[in-house]
């Protein structure tokens, strides 16, 4: 495995990046881990808010088994080792935005063990390998509840609905060696999370955070001391915040400095990171095992169950796509990147394959291309997502079929597919009001063919004489002839035979 060759250049040579992350993504369940309050994003302040959630005395947490079972699909999803003995610890601190006084957490014995995610190359993005990315252990743990302040000079305001929701904390290795191998890594994480349906992976709100740890050395050396800049909420962000970081240090070393390991900030406004406060190790916290709640055991059955609801995933889809389909390394990458992109292709696919009468493999390569260069235009020009296609893949398979079975040619399909989107109407009945269909009766072009080649004796000549390009004029003037509605293999064939 050759490292990508990501490096700053100090005073003193080049410096190379180690990063690690931890990243918090919110559990998608519709209750809390240990209550039965409600998770919903934007809810107003304290409406989601438990006794449990409060910290009331007394209360006693139960563990949530969807939480539970999302987080074993999450790790069997990134091929880890899931432990079916597991406990929760408490990790003690004092915060106005936790109310137990302490969070409930996994330190010695987390639920995923040992997993790694596969980023791949990218030239562009500086990529030069697909490289396999260690992930440490995924564990389960309540996030805490939300403060503001300075909304009114004098106050500060505590917002619980968050408080007890759970996360699963997924730590990778010290693997990434580039702010593009951590962005592909964030971003492939999102797109397994979303697949297996375990986080929705928005991260503008919050449902995944990603705390950046950061360190510098001169290549070859060992690790240097890290920083972890903390809850950096967009792919962009994580590759700045690095960016920033690794600069920083280099200047601190090589001006004679010492890095502390510490926690900081990360400003959107500005690109850089500031100190927060110095950092905790984990003694500081007394972690111990939470007395409330027993061991979580998880048996053979659950386990199974667990990995039978499992979709494909993005690497063995990508792979089929490309093995099975036929599609281009490229288009099987842009068609798996989401789960909306592959749903609406595995749509279209299944429907083109219905209207032509074949197999899915045969009409892949047409359903592809078109969803790429003709739906993704259309719709970019509209501004609008797939999501939000104002025509099914029902629909454009009917147009699709049109395509296959020659009754229009591609050209005249992209003026069909505008007329749909503007009208509402089916392909088929804009082809027949609009009078589009390919004419592919040989006798009409023949006679079109015979008009312009007396129009154009000099022409013929000079293409007889050797100028063979003329051919592409010819071609020209007979689509011209016949409104762009005569099937062009058609047209070239009867060009070749009377041009001899
Ligand atoms: P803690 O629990 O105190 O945050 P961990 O040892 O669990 O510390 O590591 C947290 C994260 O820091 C992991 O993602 C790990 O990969 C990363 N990390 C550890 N050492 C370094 C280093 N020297 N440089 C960059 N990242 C590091
Ligand atoms: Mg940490």
């Amino acid at each position: 495995m050759t490292e990508s060759t990501y490096r700053i250049q100090g005073a003193t040579g080049d410096w190379e990046v180690v990063i690690g992350l931890e990243i918090h993504a919110q559990v998608t369940s519709n209750s809390k881990l240990f209550s039965s309050s409600a998770t919903a994003f934007g809810a107003e302040p304290n409406t989601q808010v438990s006794l449990i959630d409060a910290a009331m005395p007394g209360m006693l947490p139960v563990p949530n088994g969807e939480c539970i079972r999302q987080a074993v699909r999450t790790g069997m999803a990134i091929d880890a080792q899931i432990n079916k003995w597991s406990r929760f610890d408490r990790k003690n601190y004092f915060y106005a935005d936790l109310p137990q006084g302490y969070q409930i957490s996994q330190l010695y014995h987390p639920l995923v063990g040992e997993g790694s995610l596969t980023i791949e190359a990218d030239e562009k993005a500086g990529i030069p390998e697909t490289k396999v990315i260690g992930i440490e252990r995924i564990h389960v743990e309540q996030d805490a509840g939300k403060l503001m302040h300075d909304q009114h000079p004098t106050m500060s305001y505590v917002d619980l609905n968050r408080s007890g929701v759970a996360l699963m904390e997924i730590v990778s290795r010290p693997d990434m060696r580039s702010p593009a191998e951590a962005g592909a890594y964030v971003s492939k994480l999102r797109t397994i999370l979303r697949y297996v349906g375990s986080c929705d992976g928005n991260m503008d709100q919050g449902s995944m955070r990603c705390d950046v740890n950061v360190s510098v050395r001169k290549p070859g050396d060992e690790f240097g001391t890290r920083t972890e800049t903390k809850n950096v909420n967009s792919v962009r962000f994580v590759m700045q915040t690095i960016e920033h970081e690794a600069n920083r240090q280099v200047d601190v070393i090589e001006g004679g400095g010492k890095i502390v390991q510490e926690t900081r900030l990360f400003d959107p406004n500005t690109g850089t990171t500031r100190s927060m406060r110095s950092k905790e190790d984990a003694h500081d916290y007394r972690y111990f095992p939470d007395p409330d709640l027993l061991p979580l055991e998880l048996d053979d059955a659950f386990l199974e169950e667990c990995r039978a609801s499992l979709p494909e995933l993005p690497d063995a889809k990508r792979a089929r796509y490309e093995g099975e389909l036929g599609l281009s390394t490229y288009n099987a990458a842009v068609l798996t990147a989401d789960v909306d992109t592959f749903g609406w292709f595995e749509a279209l696919l299944a429907e083109t394959a219905t209207a032509q009468g074949k197999a899915p493999a045969e009409v892949a390569k047409q359903a592809a291309n078109w969803l790429i260069s003709e739906l993704f235009g259309a719709l970019n020009k509209l501004g609008r997502s797939l999501a939000e296609s104002p025509i099914s893949p029902q629909q454009a398979a009917e147009l699709l079929a049109l395509v296959g079975k020659g009754t229009i040619s591609g050209s005249i399909a992209k003026q069909v597919l505008e007329i749909m989107l503007e009208t509402g109407d089916g392909a088929g009945v804009i082809v027949e009001r609009e009078g589009l269909k390919q004419e592919s009766d040989t006798g009409a072009i023949e006679a079109k063919v015979d008009e312009i080649l007396a129009a154009n004796g000099d022409k013929v000549e000079q293409y007889r004489g050797g100028k063979v390009a003329l051919f592409g004029f010819f071609v020209g003037q007979t689509m011209k002839a016949m409104q762009g509605k005569a099937n062009p293999q058609v047209v070239n064939e009867i060009l070749k035979s009377r041009l001899g």
